[in-house]
């Protein structure tokens, strides 16, 4: 978007320097050829009194006077200078025209003694005038006898210095170079001035011939003075063969867009930068947010684990044991799927802390809970202690034999460690187990459940400890299940 604005305000420069250049070739072009003509006027007016019998045969001054009195007088134009067949000054417009010179040896003369049938309009390089002493472009005429011979040469001169103010009058900063071109490509006037540069020809270049092919228009081509490109806008002026061009520089034409680019670059760069700089805040708090959304997380997942983990033992503890007790029941009713659960309690334990110590009494607790875990070990049952010294492990999608075989082994492994437990039926720590499966225990809701295998637990304590017993299979255990 921003290069697209940037690419059609270059355009714009471009089209803007143009139009100018053009109107500038067009309004000094229209001066010149006034300018030309009007002096072209006083030649013809001198060439046409001479062809006349009747003036040819007047006094010398009266002559003179007839033939230049329609001699231009501006500020710009030289006198005017009649010579003769032999190049040598025969009379002029001013009385101070040092008569009897020899200019034999002028371009202009040696022009139309080596062409005595061009009646046209001569204009001559620059070159210094020995009567002014000024530098002056000569245009010429030839003269003919009544009788149409070659009668000698009418000439006069457009002061440089007057071509310069009214080429100074453009501001050539802007404009570039202005440069009027004479025939053969010899360089009349330049603004911005340049001695060295009037009078040379650049008929050679590249870009002169296809000025003159074209008359009149613009282009882009090799400067024909200097290095690089230029810009060309140029015109024929009058039907003279002039040529006015006003070349330019790419710097000259890009110079103002050059300043408006920058600065729009740099309003955008800030702006770019601003924006980077929002968006690095912003994902730089957005990164801590979520830092710190992650830390509290971790922190409320620990705490929830903590809530229903068993200190001592690590095991889940009652709040836990209550909570997936509740959720697994939901579950086997919904699926109609089997949900066991045992109970287990360490033997005559009172006598163990008596004996041993509440300390050592921990480490057995923490004994049988390992047991426990290495028993139930699948990842759906659910292993809690519940009170001081009972443990209850939740086995979802298990029948009452399964059970019992896990129960089993949780006793039997708690009294592979052979603890000493002197006030033990075994003289070693042992436990006790009471199991209750569903569907086989018809409970009808989860507390039945845990009534079953509690009743069977004391069944198993009752006939001696260290053993397993189901709910529904012992004594006393039948009378709770409904
Ligand atoms: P039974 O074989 O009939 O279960 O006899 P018991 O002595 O184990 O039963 P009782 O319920 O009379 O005693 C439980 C004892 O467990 C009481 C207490 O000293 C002990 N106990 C309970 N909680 C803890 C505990 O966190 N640490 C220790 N070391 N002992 C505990
Ligand atoms: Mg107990
Ligand atoms: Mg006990």
């Amino acid at each position: 978007m921003a290069a697209l604005l940037l690419w059609q305000m270059r355009t714009d420069a471009e089209h803007r320097s143009q139009l100018t250049a053009n109107s500038l070739v067009q309004v000094l072009g229209r001066d010149i050829a006034r300018n030309v003509e009007l002096y072209d006027l006083s030649l013809l007016a001198v060439v046409e009194g001479f062809g006349r019998t009747d003036v040819a045969q007047a006094s010398p001054e009266l002559r003179r006077m007839i033939l230049f009195d329609r001699a231009a007088s501006a500020p710009g134009f030289a006198f005017l200078l009649l010579l003769d067949t032999n190049g040598v000054i025969a009379s002029g417009s001013d009385h101070l025209v040092p008569k009897g010179l020899d200019r034999s040896d002028t371009e202009y003369f040696r022009h139309f003694a080596a062409h005595p049938n061009d009646d046209g309009l001569h204009i001559s390089p620059p070159a210094i005038s020995r009567v002014s002493g000024q530098r002056m472009i000569m245009l010429s005429r030839r003269l003919t006898n009544p009788d149409g011979s070659f009668a000698g040469v009418v000439v006069g001169g457009i002061k440089i210095d007057y071509l310069r103010s009214l080429f100074a009058s453009v501001d050539a900063e802007h404009a570039g170079t202005v440069t009027l071109y004479g025939p053969k490509g010899i360089v009349l006037m330049r603004e911005p001035f340049d001695q060295s540069a009037i009078g040379v020809s650049v008929a050679d270049t590249p870009s002169y011939r296809r000025m003159i092919v074209m008359r009149d228009g613009s282009f882009v081509g090799p400067a024909m003075v200097g290095e690089g490109q230029r810009r060309f806008t140029f015109a024929r002026i009058g039907t003279e063969p002039l040529t006015l061009s006003i070349a330019l520089t790419p710097s000259t034409i890009y110079a103002e867009w050059w300043h408006r680019a920058i600065g729009l670059g740099m309003v955008l760069l800030s702006l770019c930068g601003v924006t980077a700089g929002l968006t690095w805040w912003l994902r730089r708090e957005l990164g801590r947010r979520e830092q710190a959304e992650t830390k509290l997380l971790a922190a409320n997942a620990r705490l929830a684990a903590q809530a229903t983990t068993d200190a001592l033992t690590g095991l889940g503890n009652r709040r836990c044991f209550d909570e997936t007790l509740a959720q697994e029941w939901e579950r086997a009713v919904r699926g109609r799927r089997p949900l066991s659960l045992i109970l287990i309690d360490a033997d005559c334990f009172k006598g163990f802390n008596d004996t041993y110590g509440h300390q050592r009494g921990d480490e057995a607790l923490r004994l049988i809970a390992g047991s426990i875990r290495a028993a139930a070990n699948r990842a759906s049952d659910t292993a809690c202690r519940i009170g001081g010294e009972e443990f209850a492990v939740i086995l979802p999608e298990i029948d009452l034999v399964g059970t019992e075989v896990v129960a089993e082994r949780i006793r039997a492994a708690v009294m592979g460690w052979a603890m000493p437990h002197a006030a033990g039926p075994r003289a070693v720590l042992t436990v006790s187990c009471g199991v209750a499966s569903a569907p086989e225990i018809l409970a009808r809701n989860a507390a039945a459940l845990v009534a079953a295998a509690d009743a069977a637990l004391y069944v198993a304590k009752g006939t001696g400890r260290n053993q397993v017993r189901a709910a529904g299979k012992c004594e006393g255990t039948l009378r709770l299940v409904s």
